[in-house]
């Protein structure tokens, strides 16, 4: 829906970065929740707030376009945008392709931005609490603030301490705000069960648009997200309907081939084709 090839924005604020002790400062002093978030913001304070909005570009559709990524979600002109963590605000106008921008600094060095907004709605240095409006959202064509958004939506990522632009849905394991999932036994006994699914969601909503939640019971919306994975990585050109037929499956089945299994890509899983699956679920990363 939007290109971002911009990083001006980012380079400008990695300058302020260089402030954030003051910044951190003017956050005590302003939001008395904030002294018990200050230094110790982790992935429990935030929050997805867009999980009841279409997802309408992935963050492999913006890799795909050349973008550094993010997340958009379609929504009418002038919808409030919440903040996704507490922190202090920064407006930028007028931020090139991504027009007006806001930028939310928080105490853990991270900082989430939303673009092609319609209005800010809090003055620079403001302290924002979790779910504080930040803004309107925009992204008409053509009006002002929406940079070249083609459809009324915001974008939304992360910027981790180091400058680099992040999916949200990775920084929040998921939209669940935190917690780890232990390893599936799947990779051992080749019969999926609920942390093989939970594992399998998990990686789905940061690399493939997933936004449902992370419970171990896969339905259309987890299906569909594996169909977007292995249309984009394992050859699938079928379409994203969130019915597994055996080409999707297939798809899969070269997953396992490069972590392991050595069988027919026949669309049939089997016990060694979820071995396969499994260790690649397995890593570390999906945790
Ligand atoms: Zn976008």
């Amino acid at each position: 829906m939007c290109e971002h090839h911009q990083p001006m924005s980012e380079r400008q604020l990695s300058r302020r970065g260089l402030l954030r002790g003051s910044v951190a400062t003017v956050g005590l002093a302003v939001g008395g929740s904030s002294l018990l978030m200050a230094g110790t913001a982790h992935a429990a304070d935030f929050y997805h707030p867009f999980t009841g909005y279409q997802l309408t570009g992935t963050w492999q559709d913006h890799l795909n376009r050349g973008s550094l990524g993010g997340l958009d979600f379609g929504m009418n002109v002038g919808t409030p945008l919440p903040a996704a963590g507490p922190g202090t605000v920064t407006n930028i106008p007028y931020n090139g392709t991504g027009g007006h921008t806001v930028t939310i600094s928080h105490s853990n060095g991270w900082r989430t931005q939303y673009m092609h907004l319609s209005g800010f709605s809090l003055g620079n240095g403001a302290s924002v609490g979790r779910g504080g409006t930040v803004g309107l959202s925009g992204g008409q064509p053509g009006a002002p603030g929406s940079g070249e958004s083609t459809g009324p939506h915001v974008h939304w990522h992360m910027i981790n301490p180091n400058g680099v632009r992040t999916n949200p849905l990775d920084f929040l394991g998921g939209g669940g705000g935190g917690g780890r999932l232990p390893k599936t036994s799947t990779e051992q006994d080749g019969v999926p069960g609920t942390i093989f699914w939970q594992r399998a969601q998990k990686w789905l909503s940061i690399e493939s648009g997933y936004t449902g939640p992370i419970d171990g019971a896969p339905g259309p919306n987890t299906y569909a997200a594996l169909q977007r994975n292995v249309r984009d990585h394992w050859g699938y050109g079928g379409p994203i309907d969130g019915v597994m037929g055996p080409n999707s499956w297939a798809g899969v089945q070269r997953l396992a081939a490069a972590h392991g299994y050595t069988g027919p890509i026949d669309g049939v899983m089997g016990p060694n084709s979820w071995r396969g699956f499994a260790r690649f679920l397995n890593q570390d990363r999906w945790d």
